[in-house]
């Protein structure tokens, strides 16, 4: 059996609890159908809420972010301890968002890939080039530094899924065209056998613009195991469209 395929939603900074939990039960409702295993990632605020509504269904749950420490002096975090509290299967760690806006560096999404395993969770971990980097020749380069610098030691596909993030498809309705998206998760495929003696298990989601209108090409592509789902993802209709665009039944 080849990798799990994951079509996973992060809803990033919005939505209070009343639309999360609206989200989460319209998605839940068009879950049996899907030949994927579906997560949604809401904002901290409404986990809680949204777990409540998921209880112990098909959709998993996830945290945006954890902190590396499980408790402490950490004024707006959440550790991944935390998030496993509330209900949570899995956590996106280096997000190009996060490695952006709050200047995470390899070394600290491996630490939080280190404590969502220590939690018991999932770590999505997030990799992915520039525009700048690409046109400069850099996509290799780039992706095995930030695998090598953010992947723990002795991860294990179980625990471990890599999600492709070119920065300059997210958000911006460009996608990797299926030559770039297939040449970078054989890449990092490789990378990982290199790593753990074991990349053919591992789960590599593609992500950035990801649509109904997109997603069947995408899958079809060899090594791309699912997507990450950023704006689609706040519409039912849009993310339940790309989960059926799945071609494989959940492991
Ligand atoms: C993301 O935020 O991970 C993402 C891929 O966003 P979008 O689908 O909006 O490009």
């Amino acid at each position: 059996m080849g990798p799990q395929h994951y079509v996973i939603g992060n809803w990033k900074m919005n939505g209070l609890v009343a639309g999360a939990c609206a989200l989460a039960r319209a998605v839940l409702a068009g879950a049996p159908g899907c030949a994927t295993q579906l997560a949604l990632c809401p904002p901290a605020t409404s986990l809680g809420a949204v777990a409540a509504v998921l209880g112990r269904g098909p959709v998993m749950l996830g945290g945006q972010d954890c902190h590396p420490k499980a408790t402490g002096a950490h004024t707006g975090d959440v550790s991944a301890e935390m998030l496993a509290d509330v209900g949570c299967g899995l956590v996106v760690v280096g997000h190009s968002e996060r490695r952006t806006n709050h200047g995470e560096r390899d070394d600290l999404v491996r630490a939080k890939a280190e404590a969502a395993h220590r939690a018991g969770l999932v770590a999505v971990i997030c990799v992915g080039e520039t525009l700048a980097e690409r046109e400069a020749g850099r996509t290799r380069e780039i992706l095995a530094t930030q695998l090598r610098g953010s992947v723990p030691a002795g991860a294990t596909a179980t625990r471990t899924i890599i999600a492709y993030e070119p920065v300059w498809a997210i958000g911006t309705g460009k996608v990797a065209t299926p030559a770039q998206a297939a040449e970078a998760h054989g890449w990092i495929r490789s990378e990982l056998d290199g790593m753990t003696g074991a990349g053919g298990a591992f789960s590599i989601l593609y992500g950035g613009s990801v649509k109904p209108e997109n997603a069947t090409d995408l899958f079809a592509l060899p090594g791309v195991d699912g997507a990450l789902v950023g704006g689609a993802s706040l519409d039912a209709t849009q993310f339940l469209g790309i989960a059926a665009a799945a071609p494989r039944r959940r492991a």
